[in-house]
């Protein structure tokens, strides 16, 4: 189920209700206007209808909160399934105070993607990993090739400094190790920020490692796809067009 801005909302029945709403069609990924059709009213609380896809004929379920005397309310429709948009990830409000430029170049890729430009957004996507790679790296390495730049960031990059110091803070004098003399003076900031800890090293140890090689896995097994005109190129020596070095 997926929030649709009023903005999205082209046309509407006289009671308010959604006529006509731009989506990114979950079925076929392109963007579509969709017609509703049957509302239908549950309660006074809520409405119910369906729209196909004008382009692929998926059907996607639009639910309309009401007002309570049978009128939309503004602000509350919502579709199902979601559209295959791309959120921005939690935190990235770090990579730009690390460089802007750099999350700008994020915010591209997002954009790209979102607009179904896939080969444009992996692009920029390749352009954001070597700018990553180049602002993280020491001066020696910043030439390197994209993939010898990456295998070279952990030779950089202390990544075992997230896990220094934290033995201290719970010792018996540190300061989480103090507060557990009183149990029951332990206030809602301390218990908050242990929880916090316990929650990021659960996510530096546990799950990026299992994500990673999950993703791995699956980009390993991917079928490739054969290159248009690769037969071609074999046969005749030919360089691809448009691809120069
Ligand atoms: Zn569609």
């Amino acid at each position: 189920m997926q929030f649709v801005q009023d903005s999205q909302v082209q046309s509407r029945f006289s009671n308010g209700f959604p006529k006509a709403i731009e989506l990114l069609c979950p079925h076929c990924v392109a963007q579509a206007l969709f017609e509703a059709r049957h509302w239908q009213e549950h309660g006074r609380q809520v409405a119910a209808a369906d729209a196909a896809c004008p382009r692929c004929e998926g059907v996607v379920v639009l639910v309309q909160l009401l007002d309570g005397h049978d009128h939309a309310r503004p602000a509350a429709l919502y579709s199902d399934p979601p559209s295959p948009l791309r959120e921005a990830m939690p935190g990235i409000e770090r990579l730009r105070e690390l460089s802007a430029p750099l999350g700008r170049t994020y915010e591209s890729a997002l954009k790209l993607y979102n607009h179904t430009e896939w080969g444009p957004a992996a692009l920029m996507v390749r352009h954001l990993l070597e700018g990553l790679a180049t602002r993280l790296l020491g001066d020696d390495r910043r030439e390197l090739p994209l993939a010898r730049q990456l295998e070279a960031l952990h030779q950089d990059i202390d990544t075992a400094r997230p896990l220094q110091d934290i033995g201290p803070l719970l010792a018996p004098g540190g300061a989480f190790g103090r507060e557990f003399e009183d149990e029951a003076a332990i206030d809602q900031a301390t218990a908050g920020q242990l929880l916090a800890l316990a929650e990021q090293l659960i996510s530096y140890l546990v799950v990026l490692p299992e994500a990673m090689a999950e993703l791995k896995g699956r980009i390993a097994t991917a079928p490739v796809p054969l290159r248009r005109g690769a037969v071609v190129a074999d046969a005749t020596s030919a360089r691809r067009p448009g691809r120069g070095g």
